[in-house]
């Protein structure tokens, strides 16, 4: 049976020269792949405590409006800079050239919420970081992150774990 890992397609020197992009969209388009993933996302908060699922744009909206919906909780976007329309708090991360800054609704976690944090690929961990501290600004706290991909050599999971955060990823 095909595994999760046999849906995803890499697509060399994108968005830049020297870069293999993990492209997902193959797995998503897919109606087994898709559901594979969702349901091994799923699978290890099956009876755990979550208030939200947070989702780091653009992808992370695909995977954490599927989890919310069957976690039976509202979802909550993270967003670059200048996209939400309402209130927001933002904060702002390293990239490899320069720096981002990503967003959140001011009023999108009430404190004490447990917030699931979820994307289609931890590299660095900047991005996911980024996320995580705009939960805990609003008060809310970070049960686990969730990712269809680790690249390992990268480092995001020993800086998320340096930070105490549960990562669970589905490949490498
Ligand atoms: P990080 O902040 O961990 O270095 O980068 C992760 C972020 O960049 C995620 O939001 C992810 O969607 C995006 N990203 C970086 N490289 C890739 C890639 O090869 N494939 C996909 N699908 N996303 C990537």
């Amino acid at each position: 049976m095909k595994q999760v890992q046999d849906y995803i397609r890499t697509i060399v020197d994108f968005p830049h020269e020297g870069i293999m992009f993990r492209d997902v969209t193959t797995l998503f388009a897919d109606p087994r792949g898709f559901r594979m993933a969702i349901d091994q996302v799923l699978h290890p908060y099956a009876g755990i405590d979550i208030d939200k699922v947070a989702g780091l744009e653009a992808r992370g909206f695909i995977i954490g409006g599927a989890i919310a919906h069957q976690l039976s909780v509202g979802f909550v976007p993270v967003r670059k800079k200048g996209k939400l329309p309402g209130r927001t708090i933002s904060q702002e991360y390293k990239l490899e050239y320069g720096e981002a800054i990503v967003e959140i609704h001011e009023d999108a976690i009430k404190p004490g919420e447990k917030v699931l944090l979820v994307d289609d690929l931890l590299a660095t961990g900047g991005t996911a970081e980024a996320g995580i501290k705009l939960i805990e600004r609003l008060g809310g706290e970070v049960v686990s992150t969730a990712f269809i991909i680790d690249l390992p050599d990268l480092g995001g999971r020993r800086r998320l774990e340096a930070l105490g955060k549960e990562v669970l990823a589905l490949c490498s």
